[in-house]
Parts: structure tokens; C-alpha cells; sequence
């Protein structure tokens, strides 16, 4: 039964009209949704990067039940079942020393900015034009967007920016009172721009002759998505922290930093409720042993997409595809959507494509079909 008008009206009667939304997603299964009424549609949405394993993995979902059935929540003051065990994976994977566990990619970049705070004593922190971290007050002052940080200001925290690429223009504000230098691998949200390998050689750069620590925020293109661990690993530069969340863990919520050695929350510097929980934990280490059999496929899937869409010029690193059309993106976003294939529009424009790492050749040309008819 379609119930999609009743969730329509409980949404307009009962919850905060902040987001735009007309359609239901009710079921998914491997890179397939299902709307309300039964349509089926390829999800190269993946709720923003997130269901990196596709929509119920049957191992993601036994480890979550079977975790269920054990122990839902038990608080940080005991030693947490398949934590630490999850935090020697992403510090493997990462190459960094430490972890430590959030809920959600901002609460990420709080704990980034505060660990870069409490360590080096500093204050500032500079960040770049139409990047974004997230929306809570710490994490807000550090995403450039005008109009979803300005309403909110004066935050307590705020970030210098400098547009994305320009190292000269970061020279001039990064000083021994910085903090940390927050940049994405790619700007995602701005819609999949990927800076030269030489920009983060140079930030790396910056920061090594100031002080400041390099915070690199891997929320949406971490855990597999461009082909590597991080995206970050595309290039030499090793950072000082990076944050991760989205494709963690699935969808359970959950996000977490990693800090190379000398970098650490000592005791009480900071916590949280229910970071780091049992399901988060038992459902990340089901999602990563998913990740570690999908990871080879990644580039060569991305290359499929970049050669059936080449016409379009599209921008490509591994499962993280952004194509620029322009003022038509929203009609294209609906035009795909009629035709079986969950695309989004990012800022300025810009159609991203973040499929399900685990996304089929079959599906990925079915994709390329349908935009190839619709973008002309
Ligand atoms: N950082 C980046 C690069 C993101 O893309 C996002 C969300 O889109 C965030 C941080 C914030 O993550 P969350 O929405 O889980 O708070």
C-alpha cells in the first residue's frame, strides 16, 4: 500500500519544514530503492555517499542484529564491545595512530577542531570557499556557505577563508596563532571538485612552517569512496587529523576522527553519550570487511562512468562523480528520477553521483544510458 500522501501530511502537520522533499523511499537492497508506490530506482544518491555497501548488505545487517540481540547500549564508562577493535582498523586503514568515535560527520569536525585547540593552545582556524563540515555551532564556523552559517553568527568559533586551491592566499593567514587548516580531499557539496595533488602538498606545507595542524575532512569521500581508504592517500601528504562518517558505517550514524601520534583527547577533554556504541561499532567492522572486498573495483567503476559520460566532461575520482549542467540541474535531478536513476544536485549546478561502492556494471551503464538520453 502506498502511504506516501500520509507521510506527506504527519511531515507538513508535524515536522520542521527544513528540508525539500516529494517523494518516499521505503525499501532498498543493494544499489536499488524502492519509492511508496512500489517504483524501483538505481540510487546513485546513496543517502549522500553514505550506503557505501549498498542498501542492506545481509552482513552489515546480521552484524547489526546480532549486536542487537547481545547489547544495544551500555555508556563509555565501560569498555565497549567491538570498539577497540574497529579503532585499530581505521587506524590501519588510515595510517594514523589514534581513533576516536563521533555520531555524525559534524560532530567529527567538533572533535577535529577542538583536539586541534586543546593541543596547540591556538585559536584560529582557517578553512575554504564552499567547503562545508557540517552544521553544528563549532563545525558551522568552519563551512563557508553565507547563508547556512551567517543566520547562526556570532558562533564563539570562526574560520578565515580562502578560496579553495589558493595557496597564496592561505600564506598570508596561516600564522603561529592558527589552530588548524580544515580542507576536504574533494569538495563534495560544492559539487565534486578536485584540487591538484600540489594544493595539499602545500597546505601540508603551510601548516609544517606555522604550526597548524592539517585537519582533512574525509566525511564524504573517506571509507573507500574515490578508490582508497582516503582520498587523501591519492597524494603523499600525510595529515594531522582527518575526520570520516557517511560511508562508516552503512547508515547506522556514526563518525569518527584519527590523529597521528602525539595527538590525543587526554581524560575528560572530551566525550560523548553514545559515540562509539555497540552497533555502531559492530555494524562499521561489517561495513569495512564489505569495503576491504569492493575497494579493488572502485577506480575501474569510476572509469566506466567517466567514459559513458565523456561528453559531459565529467569530474571522476573513483565512485565520486560530479558533472556540471548548470541552472537545468534540478529538471535533470527529476528527469532522472522518472527514468529509474537517484541522482542529486550539488551547489552551483552541480549533478553528483555517489553510488553504492558495490554498484554492478550492469547498473552503472543502465545510469550512463539514462543520463546520456537526458543531458542530450
Ligand atoms: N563534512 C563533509 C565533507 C560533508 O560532506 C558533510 C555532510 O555532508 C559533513 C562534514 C557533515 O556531516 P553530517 O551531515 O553527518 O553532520
Amino acid at each position: 500500500m502506498d502511504n506516501t500522501g500520509q507521510m506527506k501530511t504527519l511531515d507538513e502537520r508535524y515536522y520542521m519544514p527544513a528540508f525539500s522533499r516529494d517523494m518516499a523511499i521505503v525499501k532498498g537492497q543493494g544499489s536499488k530503492v524502492w519509492d511508496g508506490s512500489g517504483r524501483e530506482y538505481i540510487d546513485c544518491v546513496a543517502g549522500i555517499a553514505v550506503c557505501s555497501t549498498g542498501h542492506c548488505h545481509p552482513s552489515v545487517v546480521k552484524a547489526l542484529c546480532d549486536q542487537a540481540h547481545e547489547l544495544i547500549h551500555c555508556s563509555n564508562l565501560y569498555y565497549i564491545p567491538h570498539q577497540g577493535e574497529l579503532a585499530k582498523k581505521l587506524v590501519e586503514v588510515t595510517g594514523m595512530h589514534k581513533a576516536f568515535f563521533a555520531n555524525s560527520g559534524a560532530e567529527a569536525t567538533d572533535g577535529a577542531l577542538k583536539l586541534a585547540r586543546v593541543r596547540t593552545g591556538r585559536k584560529k582556524f582557517v578553512a575554504f570557499a564552499h567547503g562545508f563540515h557540517g552544521r553544528t555551532v563549532g563545525s558551522l564556523a568552519v563551512t563557508h556557505k553565507p547563508a547556512i552559517r551567517e543566520p547562526f553568527e556570532p558562533l564563539g568559533m570562526s574560520a578565515t577563508f580562502v578560496d579553495y586551491g589558493d595557496l597564496e592566499g592561505l600564506k598570508k593567514v596561516v600564522d603561529s596563532d592558527t589552530a588548524g587548516v580544515i580542507v576536504e580531499p574533494i569538495q563534495g557539496e560544492a559539487g565534486v571538485i578536485i584540487p591538484p595533488d600540489s594544493f595539499f602538498e602545500g597546505v601540508r606545507e603551510i601548516c609544517d612552517k606555522t604550526g597548524a595542524l592539517m585537519i582533512v575532512d574525509e566525511v564524504q569521500t573517506g571509507m573507500g569512496r574515490t578508490g582508497t581508504w582516503l582520498a587523501i592517500q591519492h597524494t603523499k601528504v600525510k595529515p594531522d587529523i582527518v575526520t570520516l562518517a557517511k560511508g562508516i558505517a552503512s547508515g547506522f550514524p556514526m563518525g569518527a576522527l584519527v590523529a597521528r601520534e602525539g595527538l590525543e583527547f587526554k581524560k575528560s577533554e572530551h566525550g560523548s553519550t553514545f559515540a562509539g556504541g555497540p552497533l555502531a561499532c559492530a555494524t562499521a567492522l561489517a561495513t569495512i570487511r564489505v569495503i576491504e572486498e569492493t575497494l579493488p573495483s572502485v577506480a575501474a567503476k569510476g572509469e566506466r562512468f567517466r567514459a559513458g559520460l565523456a561528453k559531459y566532461n565529467p569530474r571522476v575520482r573513483g565512485l565520486m562523480i560530479g558533472i556540471t549542467v548548470g541552472d537545468k540541474c534540478p529538471d535533470v535531478q527529476k528527469k532522472c528520477a522518472e527514468a529509474g536513476v537517484l541522482v542529486n544536485c550539488a551547489a552551483d549546478g552541480n549533478l553528483r553521483l555517489v553510488p553504492p561502492l558495490t554498484i554492478s556494471d550492469a547498473e552503472i551503464d543502465q545510469v550512463v544510458k539514462v543520463l546520456n538520453g537526458i543531458l542530450g
